[in-house]
């Protein structure tokens, strides 16, 4: 899929994710020898949804890989809302435990935003509560959502210094868009949050150095929206219907790939951009996490 665009042109966020997890199981054994413990991440899965099983699998073996203690707690599909929340207290509560992770989405019948919001913000390497979301719009150091932060080290990894970028965020959701905005400002960019309502999307779009889509519409951002020489970081995951003789469709982004690529100075693919940035991140933030509440300075170079 990415035979027709330039090496020189592709993001490979496979890669820098390999390399900030290495770097990572590089930190853990100073963290370890100052501490006498690993740092410990526990992830919690309510219910039986296939991909959220498969997702808590993947993030539980990557822990262990960065030599980390993974803690892994599954509650049945009709957990009440106390059964959810007495878990993550004594999660909280627990010393050897320094990220939660609460699996989203949980069954219907559950308070996300309440449960989300019993986790302590010192081990929220989720970045989802109203203290964290506070933090960063704050500017104070807190725990910032993986995905997002993924996003902003692979542009800072390509760019160097972002301020005085002109940025547009496609898509406001709390998990990614919101918090991607927040970061961009941050790193003093000049930032456009564009949505569903947003009038002259192209436009806007046309204008930017700097284009994060996360959107979740299939290959919506096309090609000639993009300026010459931006870079554009596109987070969406969807799956087109399988074409004949195919057992699955092909996986996209919310960017038309191949033709914004012919324009663009550089583009994240889909698969292998911002996907493997995510779980790093996640272990990236329970080893800044674990630090912070060791009462030790935050790892170098995160
Ligand atoms: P949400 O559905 O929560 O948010 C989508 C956003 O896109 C909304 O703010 C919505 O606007 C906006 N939007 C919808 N249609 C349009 C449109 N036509 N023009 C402009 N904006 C539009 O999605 P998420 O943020 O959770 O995810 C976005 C994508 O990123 C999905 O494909 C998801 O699978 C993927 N993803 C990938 C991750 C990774 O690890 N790579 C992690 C998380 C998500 P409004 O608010 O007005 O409704």
């Amino acid at each position: 899929m990415t035979a027709s665009v330039p090496a020189a042109k592709v993001i490979d966020g496979k890669a820098f994710a390999a390399g900030l997890r290495a770097r990572i199981a590089d930190a853990v054994p100073a963290f370890s020898a100052a501490t006498g413990r690993a740092p410990g991440l526990a992830v919690v899965l309510v219910g039986d949804d296939p991909a959220s099983a498969v997702y808590v699998g993947s993030k539980g073996k990557a822990t262990v890989a960065a030599g980390m203690e993974s803690f892994e707690h599954r509650l049945p599909a009709t957990a009440t809302q106390d059964e959810v929340e007495a878990l993550l207290a004594k999660l909280n509560a627990d010393e050897a435990v320094d990220g939660i992770l609460l699996q989203l989405p949980l069954p219907g019948h559950l308070d996300e935003q309440a449960a989300v919001a019993t986790i302590d913000p010192d081990k929220d390497v989720d970045g989802l509560t109203p203290v964290s979301a506070g933090r960063l719009a704050l500017g104070i150091a807190g725990m910032v959502p993986c995905t997002p932060y993924g996003c902003l080290l692979l542009l800072q990894d390509r760019l160097g210094d972002l301020s005085g970028k002109d940025a547009i965020v496609v898509g406001r959701s709390i998990l990614v868009g919101k918090p991607m905005g927040q970061l961009l400002l941050g790193a003093n960019c000049t930032v456009t949050m564009a949505h569903s309502r947003t009038k002259d999307l192209p436009g806007l779009v046309r204008r930017a150095d700097i284009v994060v889509a996360a959107v979740g519409r299939a290959e919506m951002v096309k090609g000639d929206w993009i300026k010459p020489g931006a870079i554009v970081i596109d987070v969406g995951i969807n799956r087109l219907p399988p074409a004949e003789g195919e057992a699955k469709g092909r996986l996209v982004g919310d960017v038309a790939y191949a033709e914004a690529a012919d324009v663009a100075d550089a583009i994240t693919p889909v698969p292998g951009g911002v996907g493997p940035m995510t779980i790093a991140c996640l272990l990236r933030n329970t080893l800044v996490a674990a630090h912070r509440r060791a009462g030790l300075a935050d790892p170098e170079g995160f």
